[in-house]
């Protein structure tokens, strides 16, 4: 099963992911490859694979991404071996990924794999506040407050839609949610 975490940059979807992780048993996440710099606190191979925009075409080229999209002005893609390994062992994925990129997954995976989509929601203001909080340069901060519209234009394809302005709260609803959705995964296997 793959859990699709969207939301505008800010919105708080690594630090649920990381929560869930270590709340959550058979959770497993999976390292997008991006070609933007690396920011303070982050490493290689965590959240992201840091490549150069030239590796990132070469990949691009060779087939390596289910799904890639080009925002904030850099590459981001899903690799297809690291995906297709972790569904394999049969872990719930849970992975963050804009909007464009969830729509190219739901096209290419659905038929396979169990997907569930679910968008924070977080108010313009605080989205700000959480940015500047972040260390954010001023040009980044106008780059993601300016996709929040177009980000929040695409909310008719997520399942589950959650406004995140109390983290203890969105982490519990997430958790039912997943639970169960496997429930509901397991049931109809059985029927199969
Ligand atoms: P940031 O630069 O703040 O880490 O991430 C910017 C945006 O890229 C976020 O909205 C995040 O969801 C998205 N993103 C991260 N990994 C992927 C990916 O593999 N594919 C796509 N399409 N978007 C991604």
């Amino acid at each position: 099963m793959l859990v699709i975490l969207s939301g505008v940059s800010g919105a708080g979807k690594d630090t649920i992911k990381k929560e869930l992780m270590k709340r959550m048993e058979n959770i497993a996440t999976l390292p997008s490859f991006t070609s933007r710099a690396m920011r303070e606190g982050e490493e290689e191979g965590v959240q992201y694979h840091f490549i150069s925009k030239e590796e990132f075409e070469d990949k691009i080229r060779k087939g390596d991404f289910y799904e890639y999209d080009l925002h904030h002005g850099n590459y981001y893609g899903t690799s297809r071996e690291l995906m297709s390994n972790k569904i394999k062992e049969g872990k719930i994925i849970v992975k963050d990924i804009e909007v464009n990129g969830t729509e190219n997954l739901l096209k290419l995976l659905g038929n396979d794999t169990r997907i569930v989509t679910i968008f924070l929601k977080v108010e313009k203001e605080e989205l700000k506040r959480r940015l500047i909080e972040r260390g954010d340069k001023l040009a980044d901060i106008e780059l993601r407050l300016n996709r929040l519209e177009y980000e929040e234009s695409k909310i008719g394809l997520y399942d589950y839609v959650i406004k995140n302005d109390e983290f203890e709260k969105t982490v519990q609803i997430i958790m039912t949610i997943i639970e169960n959705e496997k429930r509901i995964e397991e049931e109809n296997q059985k029927r199969d």
